[in-house]
């Protein structure tokens, strides 16, 4: 079957889909407008609509929050565990369906679509087992004259913003610690993926989390939408996964009602490769750390700072590895790459590499986007590529590859250092005393010492400086949406 009949099945299996709001445990109809269209990137096509939001339906939301938090902040912890459990269990059953529509509407390739699939269920699993164990502390006081009891509770009603790049795993990791802590939440997905996650709301209503507990809502005017929730003073918390720029403006909006904010923004990760490295693995890892999500991700390895010595053989490599990757619809099970999300992204890839190519880069694989139906763009390594190249400072967000070379371990650092973000670091070393002291000196909140992947629920995800606030995943995640009280008790 060649493209576009493989689409045309594919559309004749799937059907459109359209879908209300989900609020207090009901579908509702938006009273915002036109109901938004949902796009496939490996066509351009609609596949689908989805209500939009107005300020008072956002607002009725946060009311049917609100309604359900004494009730379910007072279940037991094995219930709500047991529930979380339950999600587990039907996401993992529905994954081939889910993988589907995540590829379907993001465009990422089926296998990572797969990976999300599980990642996703993953901290229902984790939180499930978090939920029976949020441990308090008991003390005497320094003085003897008392004890010091800190207990955790729940927050109250949480905002949860989340991005398209990862439309499932993105929701659950803020969904399933929310639950798990007793708060009771607003999801508001980004519009071009939010099938995915009315698709959540059908396996948590399905799994027994109660009426009102999860309200989904999608939206065309997400800021007027979001400001008119963050003013209202029922909203005790933000949790928003999504670029610096949106991070930065939300940050100032829930000053007013001085709102807990827990923010995974935006990443330009250094992926340094020493001379004493594997190159065959750091290559491997390359891959996984550039290619996973066709580079749609904030982990994504956004800058090489490779070892002069070592750099032609890395490029080389890279730059094979690059050009065997098949490029197609993500939903085709013989794509590597799917498309961009949108045409604006596959524009903008053309900018990035015309701007280093005229500061002198050379183009070893990809390079430019072809024409035709789609938003595609090729993967594309880049070496000697200038200090002063827009692509080193910015978070690129697709399938390119910039290379630039060092010489000394500190300049490496420094390379790598030199951005306002702080997400990750990767750094590849056959000398693990150089990996770990490399790996203390890096400004970030995350290192993968010789792998091309860190993303995992036990563990706690995020950034430091302005990649983020807080952390997501581990028993820190669950953390994020208590409140700390401390009770001062004699007896
Ligand atoms: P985005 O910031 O444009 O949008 C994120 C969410 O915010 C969406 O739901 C969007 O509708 C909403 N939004 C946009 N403008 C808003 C406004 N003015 N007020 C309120 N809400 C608004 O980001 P994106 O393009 O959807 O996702 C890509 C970005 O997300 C990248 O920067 C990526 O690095 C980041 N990201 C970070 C992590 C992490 O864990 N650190 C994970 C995934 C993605």
């Amino acid at each position: 079957m060649n493209a576009p009949d493989q689409n045309m099945a594919h559309e004749q299996n799937t059907g459109a889909q359209y879908r209300k709001l989900w609020i207090a445990g009901d579908w509702r109809q938006g009273q915002g407008g036109y109901p938004i269209p949902v796009i496939d990137p490996s066509t351009g096509r609609e596949i689908g609509h989805v209500d939009d939001a107005s300020v008072s339906d956002a607002l009725e939301a946060v009311s049917a929050a609100q309604d359900a938090l004494a009730s379910w902040s007072a279940t037991a912890p094995r219930e709500k565990s047991e529930i979380l459990r339950r999600c587990f269990d039907i996401m993992m059953q529905r994954k081939a369906e889910l993988a589907h529509l995540i590829s379907l509407e993001n465009g990422k390739s089926l296998k990572d679509a797969q990976g999300e699939v599980s990642y996703a269920a993953e901290f229902f699993r984790w939180f499930a087992e978090e939920a029976v164990r949020l441990n308090g502390e008991l003390n005497t006081a320094p003085s003897g004259s008392n004890r010091i009891i800190v207990i955790h509770q729940p927050i109250g009603v949480s905002l949860l913003i989340t991005p398209w790049n990862f439309p499932a795993a993105m929701a659950t990791r803020k969904i399933a610690p929310a639950l798990a802590a007793g708060c009771t939440c607003v999801l508001k997905p980004a519009t071009e993926t939010p099938l995915t996650a009315y698709a959540l709301a059908d396996i948590c209503t399905e799994a027994g989390v109660p009426s009102g507990v999860i309200n989904v809502l999608t939206t065309a005017r997400a800021g007027k939408t979001v400001s008119a929730m963050l003013h209202d003073p029922r909203i005790r918390k933000l949790s928003f996964t999504g670029s610096t720029e949106v991070g930065r403006l939300l940050l100032r909006e829930a000053a007013d009602c001085v709102v807990s904010c827990s923010m995974e923004l935006g990443g330009n990760a250094p992926f340094v490769v020493f001379e004493d490295a594997d190159i065959d693995a750091a290559v491997e890892g390359a891959m996984i750390a550039k290619m996973r999500n066709g580079g749609e991700a904030c982990t994504a390895a956004n800058r090489f700072i490779v070892h002069s010595y070592v750099a032609e053989h890395f490029s080389k490599a890279l730059s094979e590895h690059m050009s065997a990757l098949k490029v197609g619809p993500g939903y085709d099970a013989q794509s590597d790459c799917g498309p961009l999300i949108n045409a604006e992204a596959v524009e903008r890839m053309g900018e990035l590499v015309a701007d280093a190519v005229q500061r002198g880069a050379r183009v070893l694989t990809g390079g430019r986007a072809a024409d035709g139906q789609g938003f595609y763009f090729p993967p594309t390594v880049l070496t000697d590529v200038a200090k002063d190249a827009e692509i080193g400072s910015v978070e690129i967000f697709g399938p390119v590859a910039p290379i630039a070379t060092f010489t000394t371990e500190e300049e490496a650092i420094e390379m790598a250092n030199d951005t306002e973000y702080g997400l990750i670091s990767y750094i590849y070393t056959g000398d693990f005393a150089r990996g770990l002291r490399v790996s203390e000196k890096m400004e970030s909140g995350m290192v993968a010492l010789n792998r091309g992947l860190v993303s995992d629920p036990a563990a706690p995800f995020g950034g430091s400086k302005q990649s983020g606030l807080g952390r997501e995943g581990s028993h820190h995640g669950i953390r994020e949406f208590c409140e700390v009280k401390y009770i001062a008790a004699s007896w």
